[in-house]
């Protein structure tokens, strides 16, 4: 096994073994640190993705790393046919923290809407009542919520879907944003939950109105459906506060007395919750919904197993001691005044949306064109790393241990760039 030396001997091993099922910036990164990373040259860039927001902490985290290192010398995997003694420390910790009963672990952000959608459907027939076989899970149009077959069922992008069928029934899209479509869906009563991401992040983060979450919520209850929310994006404070159902809650943890809380019935988190350094994901819920499922219903070889226990406690911890909410929703406040100010004095750039550091500017030119994507190239040569997202849209999102002479540094960056567009 050889090191690469450039950049280019990588990018042709992967071209050549790698499957192409994605399309990379071309950028070798070999380093990380903070908000920095580096490529094989040993050029600095700063990180505006956060590996989409999974490395909120900031990359290569001294103390994440730490716990990962002293873990990894102790215990690493037993399965779950034997107990172990961090995952009982970790189901307290996680539960504590967000304000649950329980909590199903798993590793990745696919497997966590998985485990939703499994819990869901047997409360469906175990406790609402529903006729087995005939539960509904409304969802929404241009969601993100994974790549397994039956996630990808009821995704409604072309390229997500098309050649994997037959697809997985038992779902149906609604418009985003529009409380009048869901209440008419809730009509049915086979209706068992309700699938939302409190911020569309890969749809090019589309916000909802304030009261378009709190509104959703009272509607399922009313209905008895299990309001379930996909926070592997936005939540562990990238939009500001700790949980995007959090509203506008700037305190360090979870609290329900806060009036702008809205607290789903499941909670689905991933990414972050490991600050990057290891696929954790888990499932939160209160007991009468976590007790319809019962030993052998479902599982994961790796879910729960020490290592990933532990660096998601850290992790969690650094979130909450280095205050990266209250960050993520100063820098945010900034980032969009700098962004709306450089619009009004371009015309390439539409606007600019989001909550905390998770934003995106939509270009002013058509849905296919490649305006965008040639942004971001043009960005990497000026040492910022972005990617775009559906559509003409380049979504923003560094790391949270971000600095407030940093953000400005790199919004000089972007600026100077995109003005080399209009030249
Ligand atoms: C990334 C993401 C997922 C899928 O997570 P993976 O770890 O890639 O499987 C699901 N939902 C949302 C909102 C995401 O952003």
């Amino acid at each position: 096994m050889e090191a690469v030396q450039t950049s280019k001997q990588a990018i042709n091993l992967e071209n050549k073994y790698g499957a192409h099922n994605y399309h990379p910036l071309p950028v070798v990164l070999a380093k990380g640190e903070g908000v920095y990373l580096w490529d094989v040259e040993g050029k600095k860039y700063f990180d505006f993705l956060s590996a989409y927001s999974a490395v909120n902490q900031g990359h290569c985290h001294p103390r994440i790393i730490q716990t990962l290192k002293d873990q990894a010398e102790k215990l690493t995997l037993t399965s779950r046919a034997f107990f172990n003694d961090v995952l009982g420390p970790y189901e307290k910790y996680i539960t504590d923290y967000f304000g649950f009963e329980k909590v199903l672990p798993m590793n990745t952000g696919a497997e966590g809407v998985e485990t939703a959608i499994k819990i869901c459907r047997k409360w469906a027939y175990e406790v609402k009542g529903i006729p087995e076989k005939d539960a509904v899970i409304v969802v929404c149009e241009n969601n993100f919520h994974g790549r397994t077959t039956t996630i990808i069922s009821f995704s409604n992008d072309l390229g997500a879907r098309k050649n994997f069928g037959p697809y997985t029934p038992g779902f149906e899209k609604i418009a985003y944003d529009d409380i009048d479509a869901l209440a008419t869906i809730l009509k049915n009563k086979n209706v068992a939950g309700f699938l939302v991401e409190p911020i569309q992040g890969e749809a090019g983060v589309y916000t909802p109105a304030d009261d378009y979450l709190s509104k959703a919520a009272a509607l399922c209850r009313e209905n008895n459906v299990l309001f379930i929310a996909d926070e592997i994006q936005t939540g562990i404070a990238r939009t500001g506060s700790l949980l995007a159902v959090c509203g506008n809650c700037t305190c360090e943890g979870h609290c329900e007395q806060q009036s702008t809380y809205v607290r789903p019935d499941i909670l689905i988190l991933g990414k972050a919750i490991s600050g990057g350094v290891y696929p954790v994901s888990a499932v939160l819920c209160d007991n009468k919904i976590m007790d319809v499922i019962q030993p052998g219903q479902h599982g994961s070889t790796f879910g729960g197993n020490p290592l990933g226990s532990q660096v998601a406690m850290t992790a969690l911890e650094v979130v909450r001691d280095e205050k990266l909410a209250q960050n993520a929703r100063k820098l945010g406040e900034i980032f969009r005044e700098r962004m709306n100010a450089f619009i009004k004095t371009v015309d390439l750039v539409k606007l600019v949306r989001g909550k905390g550091l998770l934003n995106a500017i939509v270009i002013n030119d058509t849905e296919d064109s490649s305006t965008a994507w040639d942004i971001c190239v043009a960005l990497k040569e000026n040492g910022l790393l972005a990617k775009p997202t559906h559509g003409n849209i380049i979504r923003f999102a560094p790391p949270l241990v971000m600095t407030e002479e940093q953000l400005h540094e790199c919004c000089d960056i972007i600026e100077k760039t995109i003005r080399q567009f209009t030249a």
